[in-house]
């Protein structure tokens, strides 16, 4: 097998703001690995909290040597040699996890929601974000989002309840709301839950610092809505510690390696009684049609990456009427752009 990668460099269509900072692009790196005439398509997408940048994942795929394997088959061998190269590096990873997984589905001719045996048609309404901004800012994005069934609006600031307040002026669709460890007090932060459920929020996501595990717990316990980790829970390994502390999980393919260890987390989650959120970071149609793939498995999706961004690479899995709309194509669904 043979890997190629470049960098890219993602633009927002909006500055995009969450408690911690803001931002008007994203760093990428896109992954190619070529066997018997065929050609996997991957991507590493880099939000700076996370610790990768253009430089790290390239360096980490200069380590990976897939001239020494035979077969794309052997994937989940494959993938176990490449996470024991160097700790970390999630996202280099899962470039390689989703090339691989669209190089082994176009070699059997298959898309992969096939091949795992899940039905199309049961994919999730997909939320679309909305970050911190001013109320001009917010209304005018709340139109935009015109046909999604659901809304994901970033707390964590001084202005929530503005915020809240503002959208519904404009919309009664359900929200969600993903506070990015913003509400540093557990009173405050139950109170604020109170009063988010009188307005139609259906869960609230990393409400609080992933540190402040037994505040998290005391919050779980006595909170009206579910909570969901996101920042507090990476890989496989974090899922038992989930439990307890929240109501459920953000699976991201950035944070966790790719598709092969999502499906198991997935799987865990489950047995363990935790609902399942997959997120993603803002990337191209490549990586949102992979985790496209194993929608249907999840209670709440929250896919809209691809439609952040003004120069997307791909063609692949759609938002129609809010709701996941995976290519029938084989491997993870998705066509790389002619430029
Ligand atoms: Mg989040």
């Amino acid at each position: 097998m043979r890997l190629k990668y470049y960098p890219y460099t993602l633009e927002l269509k909006h500055t995009f703001s969450v408690s911690s900072f803001s931002r008007n692009t994203t760093p990428i790196v896109l992954t190619e690995i070529e066997h018997d005439g065929y050609i996997g398509y991957g991507e590493a997408s880099m939000p700076p909290y996370l610790g990768e940048s253009h430089e790290s994942v390239m360096n980490f795929l200069s380590m990976v040597d897939l001239s020494k394997y035979n077969n794309p088959f052997d994937l989940e061998s494959i993938l176990i040699d490449i996470d024991k190269i160097a700790p970390n590096n999630n996202a280099a990873k899962a470039s390689l996890d989703i090339a691989l997984h669209d190089l082994t589905g176009k070699m059997q001719n298959q898309p992969w929601y096939k091949i795992l045996g899940l039905d199309k048609n049961s994919t999730p309404f997909t939320s679309f974000t909305i970050g911190i901004d001013s109320p001009e800012i917010v209304r005018q994005k709340v139109r935009e989002a015109k046909g999604f069934k659901l809304l994901k609006i970033k707390l964590g600031k001084e202005n929530d309840k503005e915020m809240i307040n503002t959208i519904r002026e404009e919309s009664s669709l359900p929200i969600v709301v993903d506070v990015n460890q913003g509400w540093k007090d557990k009173n405050f932060a139950l109170e604020m839950i109170y009063w988010l459920k009188e307005k139609n929020i259906l869960h609230v996501e990393q409400p609080m610092p992933k540190n402040q595990i037994d505040d998290m717990a005391w919050l779980t316990e006595n909170s009206p809505l579910p909570t969901i980790a996101d920042e507090a829970v990476q890989r496989l390994e974090d899922i038992p510690k989930s439990k307890g502390v929240y109501s459920g999980i953000n699976i991201k393919l950035m944070k966790c390696t790719g598709m092969l260890e999502a499906y198991k987390m997935i799987k865990a989650a489950k047995t363990l009684n935790l609902k399942v959120m997959l997120g993603c970071m803002t990337e191209t149609s490549c990586a949102i049609s992979a985790a496209a793939q194993l929608s249907p498995l999840v209670d709440w999706a929250d896919l809209d990456g691809a439609l952040l961004i003004k120069n997307d690479l791909f063609d692949g899995a759609e938002i129609l009427d809010g709701k996941i709309t995976i290519k029938d194509l084989p491997g993870i669904g998705a066509t790389k752009r002619k430029f």
